[in-house]
């Protein structure tokens, strides 16, 4: 038996798993335009109507030539113009050329568009500045078709859209977008101590941080964030809490009052309410992590701590998260090997996560510090951080110059 077996704690990566093998994804879809679909997950494959661009146009400001035309004289009179939006309609003289503005539709027979900056006019008669062995046939021409084809699959089912995707999908024309429903996360803090943001605090007081931290990253990790504020250290209040975030939510997400303590209510709350799926993981920080299902919902039960709370919203909320939204590409973030430059305190047992600083040394190599006070409240480490120093459970400390994974924050974190 492994030391986490017999402290009772279960190793990160089984906890994931249990998880991720629990969660059934959303099927419930609706329809949406498109400037409003933003974050959503498609609920179908997106497939082009049309071909982009749906007619061959001039890549360049400059003349349509006939290379024909070329060969008989590099001079040539102008037969009239295709302007963006206005095409070329008359008929083209042979050895003449076409004034072409770029996006305009290529006119029938032009062979290439000769950039402008080669050309000189005189009196509408253009030379063209070129060796005609050096021109070769659709120079300057984006062909039908060139960037996405009629038919063609441009995104899949379950990709969740991004900024990049919005654009595309419009230059298909489609507006209706079919994408799947939101998560929606229930959420609160737990807590006597807890004071919200605006009031003086008294004495043995802190400020309710952990609530601002879920709540953005709901919300970047795609779902719908309901606030129910901050819940106070009595068993009937947070009884009635599970109950009714239950009813409205998908998942319910606490903070708090899942140890060991006194006060500690949320893991007997979970088991009389509904199932515990697993409690106390090997990892640090973040020990006192609860996963299990209410009557209607996932439950998660973060440590009230406030790195321990982000760093198991990240690790654990957030791959499930993923799955119940449907969000099939998502992944999780690689790990990187890098040199540490300074010492990382670690004993074996647990997984550290530990907040580390990382850089690209002029050899092209990552190396990575520590950002000091790894303590699980103490929260500027996380601020100053850009990576996570991820160290294996039965590694001891690591000195300078040792190989350490990292894993670069996500899109979620910044
Ligand atoms: P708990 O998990 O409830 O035992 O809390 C562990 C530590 O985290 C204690 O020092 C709490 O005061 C602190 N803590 C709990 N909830 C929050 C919160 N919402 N914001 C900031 N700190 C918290
Ligand atoms: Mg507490």
């Amino acid at each position: 038996m492994d030391c986490c077996a017999t402290q009772g704690l279960i190793p990160v990566e089984t906890a994931l798993d249990t998880l991720l093998s629990q969660v059934t994804p959303i099927s419930l879809a609706k329809t949406l335009p498109l400037s409003d679909a933003i974050g959503f997950v498609l609920a179908e494959d997106i497939c082009s109507p049309i071909n982009v661009p749906p007619f061959s146009n001039s890549a360049m400001d400059g003349y349509a030539v006939r290379l024909s035309d070329l060969a008989l004289s590099l001079t040539l009179p102008v037969a009239g113009k295709s302007f963006a939006g206005i095409p070329f309609e008359g008929e083209w003289q042979e050895q003449s050329t076409i004034r072409i503005m770029t996006g305009a539709k290529i006119p029938v027979g032009c062979d290439a568009v000769i950039m402008q900056e080669l050309t000189s006019n005189s009196d509408g008669n253009i030379t063209f500045d070129v060796t005609l062995s050096d021109i070769k046939p659709q120079t300057n021409i984006r062909p039908i078709g060139d960037d996405v084809s009629q038919g063609q699959t441009v995104l899949e089912k379950g990709h969740r859209l991004t900024p990049r995707d919005i654009p595309l999908i419009a230059s298909l024309g489609i507006n209706d977008i079919p994408v799947v429903h939101k998560p929606k996360v229930a959420f609160f803090s737990t807590g006597d101590e807890l004071t919200p943001l605006g009031q003086p605090l008294e004495d043995g007081q802190i400020y309710d941080s952990n609530r601002y931290g879920i709540k953005v990253l709901i919300e970047r990790f795609g779902c719908e964030a309901i606030d129910l504020g901050i819940i106070p250290d009595c068993p009937q209040t947070l009884r009635d809490v599970f109950l009714k975030a239950d009813k409205e939510a998908d998942v319910v997400v606490t903070s708090g009052g899942v140890s060991v303590g006194e006060a500690d209510y949320t893991k007997d709350i979970l088991d009389e309410l509904g199932q515990i799926g697993f409690w106390k993981l090997a990892i640090k920080p973040g020990k006192p992590f609860a996963f299990g299902q209410l009557p209607d919902s996932y439950f998660c039960g973060l440590p009230g701590n406030p790195v321990s709370a982000m760093l198991t919203m990240y690790v654990l909320v957030q791959p499930m998260l993923a799955k119940l939204a449907g969000h099939s590409k998502w992944e999780a973030p690689k790990a990187i090997p890098a040199v540490a430059t300074t010492v990382f305190k670690k004993r074996p047992g647990r997984t550290d996560y530990q907040r580390g600083i990382y850089s690209i040394n002029d050899k092209g190599q990552f190396e990575v510090a520590t950002t000091g006070n790894q303590g699980s409240g103490a929260f500027s480490s996380m601020s100053i951080a850009n990576c996570f120093v991820v160290l294996e459970r039965e590694r001891d400390r690591v000195s300078v110059g040792e190989t350490v994974n990292i894993e670069l924050f996500n899109a979620s974190l910044y």
